[in-house]
C-alpha cells in the first residue's frame, strides 16, 4: 500500500504538456525536434516519479522541487546533452603532447584547409586527370613519401596497426617472422605485437632475452620457413642497464645472406632530426631506408603530426605485394585523411616550415619560456578567486606521450591551483565537464595546467572555463 506522503508528491508532479510548454523550454523548442524535447520531459518526470516511489520516509522527499519550472530546467539540460556534439574539442592542459585519448596530433592549418576543400567538393581521388582513366588513391602521396624518405615505393592505410598487419599478412602469412623478445611491444592496450602477428597468419619466432639479443640469435633461428626478420622500435619503453640489440643494418646483411626480408615497425615515424633541438635522438624514417630495410611502417598521427594513418615505405617488389593484397581494401585510407596527410607531408619539403606550422613539432621544439603567459593567468585568477585557492606557477616537465620518446622530459611551466577546502580531484572532474572541457594534471591537492600543450590563443579560453567552474 502506498504511503500517503508518496501519493501527495506523486499528485504534485506536473503533466507532460505543462512542462513542455513552460518557459524554460520555450527557446529550445524552436530548434530541436519535438520528439527529443518530449523524450527529455518524459524522462525527467519518470525519474522524479521513481524517486518518490522509492522514498522510505517523508523526510527524504522534503524540499523536493517538482514544479514545472524546475522540471523544465532539468529537461533543458538533458536536451542539451542529447543534441550537443559528442565528439568535441577539449583543452589539453596535461602537458602530454601526443595524448592518444585526446586524439593525438592536432593538425596544421594547411591540413585542415585541404580536408575542408576536398570534403566540400568532388575530387580526383581515383581518376587520372591526365589520361581520364581510373587511377589509384595511393598515388597522391607516393611520390612525396618517396622523396621525403628516400624509399622506392610507398603506400598508406588506415593506421599503423593496420600497416603492420597488412605488411605481415602480405609478406609472411603461413611463414615465420623472427623478432627479438625485447621488442614485443604493447601499445595502448589494444595493439600487442604477438596478437597482430598471429592475426596476420605469421608464426612468431622469439629470439634473445628481454634485455639482450645478438645477431647469432637471429641466425640460429632462421629456417627454410622464415619469411622475414622483424625489428620493432621500442617506442613507448626503454630497456636500460645491461642491454644489447642488433642494429638494423646488421639484420639487413644477415637477411640478404638468406634471401629473406627485413621489416621495421618504427611506430612514431620522425622525418626530422630532433637532436638538433636538444631532444633525444629518435630514429628517422630516412635512416631506416638508408640502412636497407625492405619495409618500414609508421603512424601518421604520432610525431609526424598529421591525421591518423599508417604509412608503409620500402622496396618496390614488397610494396607491390602489399598493394595486391585483397585486405588492403578493408584498411584503405579515406579521401579526407589522404588530403590532410598530403598537406602535412608537403610542409616537410621545407623543414623549417614543418617545424613552424605542424603543431606537434612546434610544441616539441619550442624554445621560448611560456612563463609570461602563465603569470598573466595567475594574476587574473588571484584577482577573481580571492582566498579560496592558492594560485601560482609550478615547474614540472612536460612529456611527449603517445608511445614516443618515453624518457624525454620537456621544460615547461604550469599554472597551479590549490583549493583551501575542496578536493582537487572533484574540481578536476568539474573542469572535465566544463564547456569547453579542460584536461589537467592532478598532483595531490594541486591541479596543474601545463602551458606547453596550450596554444597561446587558448589561454583566454582556459581562464574563462576556470572562472566558470570555480566562481560561485
Ligand atoms: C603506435 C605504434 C603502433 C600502432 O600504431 P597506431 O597508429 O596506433 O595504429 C604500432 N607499433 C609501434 C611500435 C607503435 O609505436
Amino acid at each position: 500500500m502506498a504511503a500517503t506522503y508518496r501519493q501527495q508528491y506523486l499528485r504534485l508532479l506536473p503533466a507532460v504538456e505543462k512542462v513542455l510548454h513552460g518557459k524554460p523550454l520555450l527557446e529550445i523548442r524552436k530548434t530541436v525536434p519535438r520528439t527529443i524535447v518530449l523524450e527529455a520531459v518524459q524522462e525527467v518526470i519518470a525519474e522524479k516519479r521513481s524517486l518518490i516511489q522509492k522514498a522510505v520516509s517523508e523526510a527524504e522527499l522534503q524540499g523536493m522541487d517538482v514544479s514545472s519550472e524546475k522540471l523544465g530546467q532539468e529537461a533543458l539540460k538533458k536536451i542539451k546533452q542529447k543534441t550537443d556534439p559528442c565528439l568535441k574539442p577539449v583543452l589539453n592542459a596535461t602537458g602530454v603532447l601526443l595524448h592518444t585519448n585526446l586524439g593525438r596530433a592536432p593538425l596544421a592549418s594547411a591540413a585542415i584547409e585541404a580536408i575542408t576543400c576536398v570534403g566540400k567538393n568532388y575530387c580526383n581521388l581515383e581518376l587520372s586527370l591526365e589520361s581520364g582513366k581510373r587511377s589509384s588513391r595511393y598515388e597522391h602521396v607516393e611520390q612525396l613519401l618517396c622523396r621525403l624518405t628516400g624509399a622506392e615505393s610507398a603506400l598508406v592505410v588506415n593506421n599503423n596497426a593496420g600497416a603492420v598487419f597488412l605488411a605481415l599478412n602480405s609478406l609472411s602469412s603461413g611463414k615465420e617472422a623472427i623478432v627479438s623478445r625485447g621488442e614485443l611491444v604493447e601499445i595502448g592496450g589494444s595493439f600487442r605485437l604477438p596478437e597482430v602477428m598471429a592475426g596476420s597468419g605469421t608464426a612468431l619466432v622469439e629470439v634473445g632475452t628481454t634485455n639482450k639479443c645478438f645477431l647469432k640469435d637471429y641466425r640460429k633461428a632462421i629456417t627454410d620457413n622464415t619469411a622475414l626478420l622483424l625489428k620493432v622500435h621500442t617506442s613507448n619503453y626503454k630497456i636500460v642497464g645491461f642491454t644489447a640489440a642488433v642494429p638494423l643494418s646488421s639484420l639487413v646483411k644477415l637477411a640478404k645472406e638468406h634471401n629473406i626480408a627485413v621489416m621495421e615497425d618504427l611506430g612514431s615515424g620522425m622525418l626530422i632530426d630532433l637532436s638538433k633541438y636538444g631532444l633525444p635522438y629518435e630514429p628517422r624514417v630516412q635512416d631506416s631506408v638508408a640502412s636497407g630495410a625492405d619495409i618500414i611502417t609508421f603512424s601518421g598521427d604520432k610525431m609526424l603530426g598529421g591525421p591518423q594513418a599508417g604509412i608503409i615505405v620500402g622496396k618496390k617488389p614488397y610494396i607491390d605485394l602489399i598493394k595486391k593484397n585483397q585486405l588492403l581494401r578493408a584498411l584503405r585510407i579515406d579521401k579526407l585523411t589522404l588530403a590532410g596527410l598530403e598537406a602535412t607531408l608537403r610542409l616537410y619539403l621545407d623543414e623549417e616550415k614543418a617545424r613552424r606550422e605542424i603543431p606537434i613539432l612546434r610544441m616539441l621544439t619550442a624554445s621560448g619560456d611560456p612563463a609570461a603567459r602563465a603569470e598573466a593567468i595567475v594574476a587574473e585568477l588571484k584577482e577573481k578567486l580571492g582566498t579560496a585557492f592558492r594560485v601560482g606557477i609550478a615547474r614540472e616537465k612536460a612529456r611527449v606521450g603517445g608511445g614516443s620518446l618515453p624518457l624525454a622530459l620537456l621544460n615547461s611551466c604550469q599554472v597551479f591551483l590549490e583549493p583551501e577546502n575542496m578536493n582537487s580531484g572533484s574540481i578536476a572532474e568539474k573542469l572535465r565537464q566544463a564547456d569547453p572541457p579542460v584536461l589537467a594534471r592532478v598532483r595531490k591537492n594541486r591541479i596543474l595546467f601545463d602551458m606547453r600543450t596550450l596554444r597561446e590563443e587558448e589561454d583566454e579560453i582556459l581562464l574563462k572555463a576556470l572562472l566558470q567552474v570555480l566562481t560561485p
